[in-house]
């Protein structure tokens, strides 16, 4: 059975795969995040491809057979190129879950003010209340992905953790 999607989408990752193909990480507002593949997008006569860029935010046709398919996307805009905007696209990659939309975070992903802080809140890990795991120092600046813990900037200094993000 094939499901076909046609949805609003934000290009999180873009990532080469096999001969000619792209695996494409999508925040969709319908789905949430999902991984697609673009097939013979790195063929050089691919129109798609220019469309797949990070921070892009698309119109996706969606094929879902066993995998999703990127088969075509509409370009509509893309959100502003920062150090910020790039984090926070790692962020959403990091912490959503597969196939599980939530409309706030898709506004506000949109709305090209998101911010590492405002991200974090959304998924449900506020800064504003936490404190450093380690030794309970209000004002945490650091956030590690992986651990899903706040750290503030001494402790995150010893801890030598390499996967974190900096809150500003
Ligand atoms: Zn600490």
């Amino acid at each position: 059975m094939t499901n076909e999607y046609f949805t609003d989408a934000i290009i999180l990752d873009k990532e080469p795969i096999g001969e000619s193909d792209l695996q494409i990480t999508l925040y969709t507002k319908d789905l949430g995040r999902i991984t697609t593949r673009a097939v013979s997008a790195r063929k050089i006569t691919s129109k798609l491809a220019s469309h797949l860029e990070p921070l892009n935010l698309v119109q996706a046709r969606l094929v879902q057979k066993n995998r999703f398919q990127v088969v075509d996307a509409l370009c509509n805009g893309a959100l502003p190129k920062n150090s910020d905007s790039i984090a926070v696209l790692q962020l959403v990659k990091d912490l959503t879950a597969e196939g599980q939309p939530d409309y706030e975070l898709w506004e506000l992903l949109k709305s090209g003010q998101a911010t590492g802080a405002s991200v974090l809140r959304a998924l449900g890990f506020d800064g504003q209340f936490a404190v450093c795991e380690n030794c309970g120092n209000q004002n945490p600046s650091y956030f590690l992905v992986k651990q899903l813990e706040y750290f503030c900037a001494p402790c995150f200094v010893k801890s030598g953790k390499p996967v974190s993000f900096a809150l500003e």
